[in-house]
């Protein structure tokens, strides 16, 4: 089975079941703009399938062969469980930066912001992205030369523990704190898995504004860690009751899901959604 066929199983499995559980659980009940965050999965969804995937597969694909024309299979001695190490940690890194750069870049933000006007966090929210968001990620450039090198396995691997866990942390289901409120006993282990593992907790932090919100911070998918070296970090152990940004819904879609291609006069001329200094400050 090929590694793109792998992949769009565990995916379909994943997120079909995750956002199907939701929806019937009772978690989108209530959430207003439904019909525009529905939008915004179908164009995310298709986005990344039909734009971003083979638009970015087919030029890093070029660029594999082009800059090793005879290392075809050339890794494929490489141990596996070496090579998913590598290849997990890399993906790793490069995504906190190229997160935490979106909130420091007035125009990065722009193409990062649709993924913050989800007022209800969900699974949904994973495809919920300006269209030029996906054909940033580390994760589509590594796979070509990944594949191409003969590391395709411990690649998939890799990618599979990353959406794994970035559909666990953006669940309406806060499984985190309900496990440690039914065990009370395991919380000196939540003590230390919350400082080197991305948790519910600290990324519904980063979604959300007001009470136990930290909107400029939490930008590790997976490894938390980098967020605890990298100073921005921060853990509130508690459930949040608001997600967005103050000034999300005066966003026009159009905008949302095109800029640069399309822009708008920027509704808040005082303004709380723009960089101020260097963090996004709404
Ligand atoms: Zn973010």
């Amino acid at each position: 089975m090929s590694e793109q066929l792998i992949m769009l199983i565990a995916v379909v499995l994943i997120f079909g079941l995750g956002f199907t559980l939701e929806i019937l659980s009772g978690k989108l009940k209530g959430a207003k703009r439904l019909k525009r965050d529905g939008g915004f999965i179908i164009a995310g969804l298709l986005s990344h399938g039909l734009l971003a995937g083979p638009i970015v597969a087919g030029f890093a694909g070029y660029l594999a062969v082009s800059w090793f024309p005879d290392h075809a299979g050339g890794l494929s001695h490489v141990n596996f469980w070496a090579a998913f190490a590598v290849i997990f940690v890399f993906q790793e890194f490069a995504h906190y930066w190229l997160h935490r750069l979106t909130h420091e870049k007035e125009w990065l933000w722009k193409i990062h912001r649709t993924h913050h006007t989800a007022e209800n966090l969900n699974m949904g929210v994973l495809y919920r992205y300006n269209i030029f968001w996906t054909m940033m990620l580390p994760q589509l450039w590594v796979g070509p030369f990944a594949i191409y090198l003969g590391v395709g396995m411990p690649y998939v691997l890799a990618v599979m523990v990353t959406y794994f866990v970035n559909a666990s942390t953006h669940t309406a289901f806060r499984w985190d704190l309900w496990l440690r409120e039914k065990m009370p006993w395991s919380e000196p282990f939540w003590r230390v898995l919350e400082k080197v593992i991305t948790l519910p907790d600290t990324h519904h932090a980063h979604h959300a504004w007001g009470p136990g919100s930290h909107l400029n911070g939490n930008y590790a998918i997976t490894l938390f860690i980098f967020d605890v070296l990298f100073g921005t970090a921060k853990i509130p152990n508690r459930r949040q009751k608001r997600f967005g940004l103050p000034k999300g819904r005066s966003y026009h879609w159009t905008e949302e899901l095109f800029w640069p291609m399309v822009r708008k006069p920027d509704p808040s001329s005082g303004n709380q959604n723009k960089p101020s200094g260097k963090k996004v400050t709404a």
